[in-house]
């Protein structure tokens, strides 16, 4: 064999798990059939646990060299319900950042590179290679450009590895070429559109959620803001015959000023439109196989949780590999572990999402965020929600929610229209971040 992994997709999930394994001394071929930097559609907030492993990677100072850290963030589903906090610290990181892709995905191919690691860019992967016994052994692809007006075959490359890894994101090649089960399928519920503006004023990050809306603000690299917004996918059409003038309205429609402070702005790129937000996991693995990413557990762009799940799968599937293949170990069910430890990480984030992707705000969740609003710690540990820091699941058990809140606030909870019981009912905390 060639190689002891191919990687194919060298952004988030592919770098990083390309980087872990040859950092692990492993012969690592990754290739992508984009070059870099480049960018892709994908606003790009870094939850905080995403960037404590980029710390712990090293890989944090080459992009908080260029990128504004943000340490706090205003949600504001309207007046009460109004949070202004820091976010948690994991690992010593105490605050998000949100690296433009062209920055990320180019700092983790370097660092793949610079540990040994093969980075093969402009190469498009079209078929898998398999033994007798149908396990895959490898890639067939071309360099792009090659082969052009030549044959079906010319310019094309053959690769071999006991283990090939889709990391290609949402419509994964790999995955379909090999039939990855899927499932927790749910059908998409939004849309994104998002744009880049500068003179715009936003001394922190901001979320505003109304019905039917969300709308993130974070500040990015080169002195640039990106406004995003995510609506109901049944109000795409509508949205863009004209998305300029429908983006200002959703901002206007915002409350508060962002609309205007957006409009005192100038705006640095074109909109960007993105209607296609699948939901679902797919099986992990199979014979000489494993998915990594959007590859393997997508989910709704709204709560900005695929790029750090990547990263925590990245490291999963990394410390599988190296124990299946050292040693004594067996990688089909190294990887069957794999595929728990994914699922069990990922399914409360999943969860979440699913929730906030109802772009849905009910009175208990607004009364919540008031009665919250001014207990600093209470507010980090929302915070340590929407950042997938803490477990969705774990936060919303009955109690623990009330149970933290002072007496003041307790009794304005209990005043309001909403029965306290409905606090702690799933979804009680869908907000995005
Ligand atoms: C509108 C939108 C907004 C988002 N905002 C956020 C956010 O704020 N924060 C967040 O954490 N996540 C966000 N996400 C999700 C995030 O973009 C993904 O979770 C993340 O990009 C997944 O990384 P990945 O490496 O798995 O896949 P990708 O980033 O999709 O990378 C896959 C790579 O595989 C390559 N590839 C595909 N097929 C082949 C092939 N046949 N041969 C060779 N190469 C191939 C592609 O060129 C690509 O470079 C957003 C997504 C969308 C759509």
């Amino acid at each position: 064999m060639d190689h002891d992994v191919i990687v194919v997709g060298t952004r988030a999930a592919g770098a990083a798990t390309a980087m872990l394994l040859a950092r692990a001394g492993l012969r690592v071929l990754a290739v992508d059939r984009a070059r870099f930097p480049s960018d892709t559609l994908s606003t790009h907030q870094v939850q905080v646990p995403g960037i404590a492993r980029l710390r712990r990677w090293g890989v944090l100072d080459r992009i908080a060299a260029v990128t504004p850290a943000v340490p706090t963030v205003r949600v504001d589903a309207g007046r009460p319900a109004v949070l202004h906090g820091r976010y948690p610290t994991v690992d010593g990181v105490d605050a998000l950042y949100g690296p433009r892709r062209t920055v990320l995905d180019a700092a983790l191919a370097d660092a793949a590179r610079e540990a040994g690691a093969e980075v093969r860019e402009g190469f498009a992967v079209e078929e898998l290679t398999r033994d007798a016994e149908g396990r895959v052994t490898g890639i067939g692809g071309r360099e792009r450009g090659e082969g052009r007006g030549r044959g079906p075959s010319a310019g094309r490359t053959t690769e071999t590895a006991p283990l090939v890894i889709g990391a290609d994101g949402k419509r994964s090649t790999i995955a379909e070429a090999v039939g990855a089960r899927a499932y927790h399928v749910r059908p998409p519920v939004t849309f994104a559109c998002y744009t880049y503006w500068s003179g715009v004023d936003l001394p922190v990050g901001e979320i505003h959620v109304r019905p039917g809306l969300t709308v993130p603000a974070f500040p990015t690299n080169d002195g640039l803001v990106m406004v995003a917004l995510f609506a109901p996918l049944a109000d795409f059409d509508r949205f863009r015959a004209d998305p300029g003038a429908s983006y200002q309205a959703v901002l206007d429609r915002c409350g508060g000023d962002l609309g205007e402070r957006v409009r005192a702005g100038v705006r640095a790129e074109p909109f960007r439109l993105a209607p296609d937000v699948p939901n679902g996991f797919r099986a992990a693995h199979g014979p000489g196989w494993a998915l990594v990413g959007d590859a393997g557990v997508v989910m709704d762009p709204v709560a900005g949780q695929g790029i750090s799940n990547a990263f925590r799968d990245a490291e999963l599937l990394a410390a599988a590999i190296v124990r299946g293949l050292g040693p004594g170990g067996r990688l089909d069910d190294a990887l069957a572990g794999y595929q728990r430890d994914r699922d069990a990480a990922a399914l409360p984030i999943y969860s979440m999402t699913r929730s906030l992707a109802t772009l849905r705000v009910s009175a208990a969740q607004r009364l919540l965020l008031a009665a919250i609003a001014d207990d600093p710690a209470e507010t980090t540990r929302f915070l340590a929600v929407l950042a997938g820091a803490e477990r969705y699941d774990d936060y919303l058990r009955a109690g623990n929610v009330l149970g933290r809140l002072g007496a003041g606030a307790k009794r304005r909870l209990c005043r309001g229209p909403a029965r306290v019981a409905a606090a702690d009912q799933p979804g009680a905390a869908q907000m995005s971040g």
